[in-house]
Formats: structure tokens, C-alpha cells, sequence
């Protein structure tokens, strides 16, 4: 099971219903997941449909509206192992004492369901949110239902990235980080209704006039409830791991993770791309679109070519303004790209620099680059800020075999960034094509290569502790 999701928990300090802050959060961190989406209250069995928060919203509602509550938790979800399932979405209750959402990866469950096994009967394929929901139950049983001293023994544990919310009977909340940080989680304030918010990504408190407070820092536990606010730390960390695809692709560009602009670091990384390549001749610079948008007015900035919409991505139909990458099945992932579609009068008789953010499995640009040469583009030149993919990600995100990443595929493991661009290149049908290095990533970001993982890249798996 491979799952990177959002989450989000609302708690009214005044008794405020937050169920339609919850709603409104989810549908602002959409971008991490669109298979399902689900929320859970204090006592009740979690409401959960499939597809995107605004699909069918009307039918949805009466039954959102009926569970009103001052505290609740909510999950979007992007899954592949498992598939789509209603079953699998989150939150899940655990034998109705609480309700648990996850966002990450918990990888060998092999020991975790072992321990579990000899007391509870779990069902096969039940995922690591069900598994580390079950161990809780366990550990709190063992140690007198104390949340802290529970959640401190599961994360000793625990193996992986993760950000779990657990909403328990009485009405309280815990967050908890895993000691590495790698996926994000924040802590925000509502105002009007006297809310602590907690959520993946900063920008789903904007949609809803609260602030931003702080991040949760990496090992530690937030508790919300009447009281107000508790925090502890469970683990110091010895270093953190911050995905570093969260700042290239994933995040929302409006949201500050770990004190950092997403928006400006992907200015910064199209401008690293700039000086890594500064001998192409280009004529217009464009993005793929969105996400390559700020790294693209970073090129342009920095080389001093024109920047133009080459490119515009459907936002009428119902699957075109989704993310391909994040789609499980192949064929939806085509049908997504060809809604992209090119603007002939900005590439036509044009040398064309292309700027994305990733290439995981080089669908997407394959059929970009035809298409802007369709569209009359003299050359076509890509440059990508995330360095070449060459292993899978055991932390999150789905790319999970080698044979489906083309940089794997064309040069290997560990090949010369050199080769990797020029075999890349040729593969995708590209006149020139160009990484940033880790350096330039690094620099890019704004965060030391030490504090980020680059597992995907490197292949080396030690911030995880697994070979
Ligand atoms: S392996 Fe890559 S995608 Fe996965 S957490 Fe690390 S940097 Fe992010």
C-alpha cells in the first residue's frame, strides 16, 4: 500500500460546528488526493464518499449537515495498491474507540501486524493506516488508555513517513509527525470560530480567512481539545528528511512548509535550471501547466527570455483540470494529457523552452513535446527541476517499480547526470533536455541536501532505515 494524502482537523474552542471548515479544508488540499474523501466526528462511524469533495456535493451534504460537531477530522485520498475502495478511505474507526487518518507510508508492517495478530484479527490487505490504528489500540490498552505514552511507544515502532490525525471518544484530537518530517503537517488558527486547525499544507487555512501558526515540528504530538492546546515532543530528531518533491510537484504553491515559500522555491529552482543552462537558445519559455508555472517565470527571469502560455490545460471538463501523475490508472493518466493544449500563435516558428517541474514515468512529456512540434514549435527544449527519478519512493508518493521510471529505464541507477539528459532526451523526443543537479536542488529549495530526502534520486534508503 502506497498513500499520499491531506488531511485536516478543525477543533472550536466556543463550540462552533467545524464540519463545514473541514469540508471547505479538504477541498483546499484536493491537489494531494482525488480518489476519496471522508470525515469522522466524536462517536460516530466516518462519512466517506469516493472521487473529488465538489462531485455530487449536493448529495453529499444533508448528510454532512447532520453531524454537526465543535471537533472533527477529515482525509482526501490518493492511493494505488488497494485500489480504489471505499473500505480503504479514511478516516477509519477503530473498533469504534477512535477514528485515525494517515498521510504517508508505514513500510514493514510485516512485525506491526504480528503483534497485532495476537489480539486482534485484521483482514488481509488491510494497509498500514488499519495496522498502525490496531497497534495504537493495543499500546493504549496496555498503558491505560495515556494517548501520549502510546503514540511515543507506536512511533518507536513505526518505520516510514507519516502525519496521523486520531479523533478519539471524548472528543479530542491528536496530531502526530513522524520524527524525520517528511510529509508536511501545520498548525493554523480560525479566528471567527475560535478554531485550532491542523493540516497538511498552510494553504487550506487561506480558503478560510485563519493564519498559519506553525508547523509541526517533526516528533511531535499536538493534542486539541477543550482545554485548548498541548504539545509534546516524542522524538528529537537526529536529522530531518523533508520530501523534497512536496516543493517541486506536490504542495499547493500558496502553502509555506517548513518555513518555506513553496511558490518562491519553485521561482529559485527554475532559475538554478537557467544557470545550469545557460548556452540553449530559446525564443519564449513556457510551463507545463500548473505546477512548472513558478519555476518557469523563474527561467524566464533569470535568462531574460520572454515568458508565454504555451500550453493550457482544460479547466471545463471533469478530468481536466486533475493531476496526472497522481491518477492510478495509466489510460486516465493519458486522457488527462491530452487535455492539455497547446497555444499556436505563442510556439508556432518558435524555439521553445519547456519547463517542468518532474519526470516520473515520461508519459506526460512525451506527449507534450508532440504536441507543441504539432503546434509548429521550431525545437523543442525541456528542462525539469527535480533531478532524475531512478527509484521508487517507499515514503509516499507512487512510483513504486523501477521499470516505470524512465530515467531507470534509459541509464540506470547511478549514470553521469550528462548521459542521464542526453538518453532521457532522446527518449522523450526533446532537441535538448536538462535536470537540476542536487545541488542546485538543494540550493533551489533553500534547505541543506542534509535535510531533505532525496531517496527517489540517491536510491539510498537510510533516513528511512531500510536498505
Ligand atoms: S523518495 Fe522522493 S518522493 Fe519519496 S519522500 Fe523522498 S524525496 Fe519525496
Amino acid at each position: 500500500m502506497k498513500e499520499k494524502c491531506g488531511l485536516f482537523a478543525a477543533y472550536s474552542q466556543k463550540g462552533s460546528d467545524v464540519v463545514p471548515n473541514v469540508v471547505m479544508g479538504l477541498r483546499a488540499l484536493q491537489h494531494r488526493g482525488q480518489e476519496a474523501w471522508g470525515l469522522a466526528i466524536p462517536n460516530a462511524k466516518p462519512f466517506k464518499r469516493r472521487g473529488l469533495v465538489t462531485d455530487n456535493l449536493e448529495e453529499s451534504l444533508p448528510a454532512v449537515d447532520s453531524m454537526p460537531s465543535r471537533v472533527a477530522i477529515g482525509h482526501v485520498r490518493y492511493s494505488t495498491a488497494g485500489g480504489t475502495s471505499l473500505r480503504l478511505a479514511q478516516p477509519l474507526q477503530i473498533d469504534r474507540k477512535f477514528s485515525i487518518a494517515h498521510n504517508g507510508t508505514i513500510c514493514e508492517l510485516d512485525s506491526l501486524t504480528k503483534k497485532i495478530s495476537e489480539d486482534f484479527t485484521l483482514p488481509t490487505n488491510c494497509g498500514d493506516t488499519m495496522a498502525a490504528g490496531y497497534r495504537l489500540l493495543q499500546l493504549l490498552q496496555a498503558n491505560n488508555w495515556d494517548w501520549y505514552h502510546s503514540i511515543e511507544a507506536l512511533a518507536k515502532e513505526l518505520i516510514g513517513a507519516y502525519c496521523f490525525l486520531v479523533i478519539d471518544n471524548e472528543g479530542k484530537i491528536y496530531a502526530f509527525r513522524d520524527p524525520k518530517g517528511f510529509r508536511p503537517l501545520c498548525i493554523g488558527w480560525h479566528q471567527r470560530s475560535k478554531s485550532y486547525l491542523i493540516a497538511s499544507e498552510s494553504c487550506a487555512f487561506g480558503v478560510m480567512g485563519a493564519e498559519l501558526v506553525r508547523d509541526v515540528s517533526p516528533g511531535e504530538i499536538v493534542c486539541l481539545s477543550r482545554s485548548g492546546m498541548e504539545t509534546k515532543i516524542f522524538q528529537r530528531r537526529e536529522r530531518s528528511a523533508h520530501c523534497a518533491f512536496e516543493y517541486t510537484y506536490f504542495a499547493h504553491p500558496s502553502s509555506v512548509i517548513d518555513g518555506i515559500s513553496v511558490y518562491e522555491s519553485r521561482k529559485r529552482l527554475g532559475m538554478k535550471l537557467a544557470d545550469l543552462y545557460k548556452d540553449v537558445k530559446g525564443d519564449v519559455v513556457i510551463p507545463v501547466p500548473d505546477s512548472a508555472r513558478p519555476a518557469a517565470m523563474g527561467f524566464s527571469e533569470r535568462s531574460g527570455i520572454p515568458l508565454a502560455e504555451g500550453l493550457m490545460k482544460d479547466r471545463y471538463g471533469r478530468r481536466g483540470g486533475l493531476r496526472s501523475f497522481i491518477q492510478p490508472k495509466i489510460k486516465d493518466r493519458v486522457e488527462i494529457n491530452h487535455w492539455v493544449l497547446p497555444v499556436r500563435v505563442a510556439v508556432e516558428g518558435k524555439n521553445v523552452i519547456v519547463i517542468d517541474d518532474s519526470i516520473v514515468r515520461g508519459t506526460s512529456s512525451k506527449t507534450i513535446i508532440k504536441t507543441l512540434r504539432d503546434a509548429g514549435a521550431k525545437s523543442v527544449n525541456m528542462f525539469v527541476t527535480f533531478p532524475p527519478v531512478t527509484s521508487p519512493c517507499k515514503a509516499g508518493i507512487d512510483f513504486p517499480t523501477h521499470k516505470e521510471l524512465i530515467a531507470y529505464r534509459a541509464s540506470g541507477k547511478h549514470a553521469d547526470i550528462k548521459r542521464v539528459n542526453e538518453l532521457v532526451g532522446k527518449e522523450i523526443g526533446a532537441d535538448s533536455f536538462g535536470y537540476n543537479d542536487v545541488k542546485s536542488l538543494s540550493a533551489g529549495i533553500g534547505l541543506d541536501e542534509k535535510r531533505l530526502c532525496l531517496s527517489c534520486h540517491t536510491g539510498d534508503y537510510s533516513v528511512l532505515k531500510i536498505g
